[in-house]
């Protein structure tokens, strides 16, 4: 699957949809991503750059499209589905020093393009897998993409008909003309004819519908079969793009050119219930989610899919309203929540806006709105009871106050000793074991439950037991090392905080079962 034209046209959620067809068509699918940037992983990028950083089970922080692969097909994604710029050169120069090609000049072509090619092809070697679909990130001509479209040509020759090529471009339409322009789409399959790749299939982004003339004139210009040229036309939701995808027959072509048999349809039930409950909802759920990034359309992107998702299962139209933490002030607080069914405060790094959480927590607790902390978001809850609650007037997180007299969230033994910033949070997926009769167990039906973590700080101990006879109860636990994992206020309607980040395995099919929990008090109140 490659981009043309502009980025941000849809590619991962093309592949998402097409996933999410052949898996229902039975297919053993997966969807990786290449990345053609410097970073190892994009662990170290703040959301400005490139929105959320998506978790994966086995810890590996990776592009956010991971997030749609999962969400679309319920499939788990690991660190052999996201493989950058970085990666690639890396193992290289690391097999340079190791002595692997003495005597060699080691070169783009063949070097990095057969490591390329290697980590391309290293799912489906796992015999896991009938469909592998890879999502090459960037654009086609961009200067960081040419060493993986190099490597995409190479394979085509090597797979032959066992590999086809998608090529995701945009048809723009000039309001002032009112005409729809196909120029750019043929500009940019010329580039990827230029260096040796025909596309086998066509997906036109558009906003208006692209009659089918202009189509036929499309698949003249760029050799591609007319009924292989496809559009994507703007959608009200994500998660239609498969219905659309498959009503233009996208999964049949695919199946054809790689001579599969075409008859029988996807079974889409269950992903269809979901769409009748998406479109017949009438009553809306107002949340609040209180972030600093939060006008960014990316950055909290799995939360955004997950509070989607629990309020479609409850019937309700999600009104999602974004608070900047930045700006929430004790004078201001009382307009800025007074409308809000329940509030999330969203996970994140620093000092900045942190006083704003702890603010609006303040407000949530003493109006008893049902309110739900996700990492950072549980550690503000923390610190704001003890502010508050425990009389603890300084306490802090030794991240935003390093000397702080109360470290009521403190470092983690094992961070210690780290100095490298990249990957070496604690992450991935840890189990937690809910005190019974807990909102958190009730929410899970389950005493022991298995979620993902992104963080280095965690609940001190050592306060653990003044802040239970308070009323603030740690009913989450790691049960090998004890660490804090879930915290709520038994006597409130829902005031829970997770220190592991549920947004990240939440689908469309399997909600997760706090967020429903959250959504459902929200509904309530
Ligand atoms: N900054 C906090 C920590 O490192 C929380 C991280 C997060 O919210 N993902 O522990």
């Amino acid at each position: 699957m490659t981009g043309g034209v502009v980025s941000s046209l849809g590619k991962g959620i093309i592949s998402a949809s097409l996933a999410c067809l052949l898996k229902a068509r039975g297919y053993r699918v997966t969807i990786q991503k290449f990345d053609p940037y410097i970073n190892i992983d994009p662990g170290t990028l703040n959301p400005y750059e490139h929105g959320e950083c998506y978790v994966t089970a086995d810890g590996t922080e990776t592009d956010l499209d991971l997030g749609h692969y999962e969400r679309f097909t319920d499939m788990r994604t690991s660190r052999a589905n996201n493989v950058t710029t970085g990666r690639i050169f890396k193992t290289v120069i690391e097999k340079e020093r190791r002595g692997d090609y003495l005597g060699k000049t080691v070169q783009i072509v063949p070097h990095i393009t057969d490591e390329i090619r290697r980590n391309v092809k290293a799912l489906g070697n796992t015999g896991d897998y009938d469909f592998v679909i890879t999502e090459i990130g960037g654009t086609v001509g961009d200067i960081e993409s040419q060493p993986f479209i190099e490597s995409v040509r190479q394979l085509r020759w090597e797979l032959g008909d066992d590999s086809l090529c998608i090529h995701l471009t945009y048809v723009p339409y000039l309001h002032a003309a009112k005409e729809l322009k196909t120029k750019p789409t043929q500009h940019s399959v010329k580039v990827l004819q230029e260096v040796g790749i025909q596309p086998d299939v066509l997906v036109l982004r558009t906003e208006k519908d692209i009659p089918a003339d202009m189509r036929r004139k499309i698949a003249q210009f760029c050799n591609v079969s007319p009924d292989a040229v496809i559009q994507s036309k703007d959608l009200p939701s994500i998660y239609k793009v498969p219905i659309a995808m498959h009503e233009q027959k996208l999964d049949e072509i695919v199946l054809r050119k790689m001579g599969l048999p075409t008859d029988g349809e996807p079974d889409m039930h269950a992903w269809n219930e979901f769409l009748r409950k998406m479109d017949s909802a009438e009553q809306t759920v107002r949340i609040g989610l209180v972030g600093k990034y939060v006008e960014l359309q990316d950055a909290y992107k799995s939360i955004n899919e997950a509070l989607f998702q629990a309020a479609t299962y409850c019937d309700r139209k999600l009104d999602l309203v974004s608070i900047h933490s930045e700006k929430i002030t004790p004078e201001n607080v009382d307009s800025l929540l007074e409308g809000m069914d329940g509030v999330v405060v969203a996970p994140g790094f620093g000092q900045r806006g942190i006083e704003g959480k702890f603010t609006a927590l303040r407000w949530c607790r003493e109006h008893d709105v049902p309110t739900f902390g996700i990492c950072l978001g549980m550690q503000c809850m923390v610190i704001e009871y003890a502010r508050n609650v425990l009389g603890l007037a300084d306490a802090n997180s030794t991240e935003m106050h390093p000397t702080t007299p109360h470290p009521v969230i403190d470092l983690m033994e094992e961070q210690k000793s780290i100095s490298n910033m990249g990957g070496t949070m604690r992450l991935g997926e840890y189990d937690c074991e809910l005190r019974p009769g807990s909102k958190a167990a009730e929410a899970y039906g389950a005493n022991m439950v298995r979620e993902r973590h992104r963080h280095r700080f965690e609940f001190n101990d050592s306060y653990r037991e003044a802040f239970e006879q308070a009323g603030m109860q740690c009913v989450g636990r790691n049960p090998r090392t004890g660490l804090v994992e879930v915290v709520e206020l038994p006597e409130k309607r829902w005031y829970v905080g997770t220190q592991y980040h549920p947004e990240y395995s939440s689908t469309v099919l399997r909600p997760n079962p706090i967020f429903l929990s959250f959504m459902r008090a929200a509904i309530a109140r």
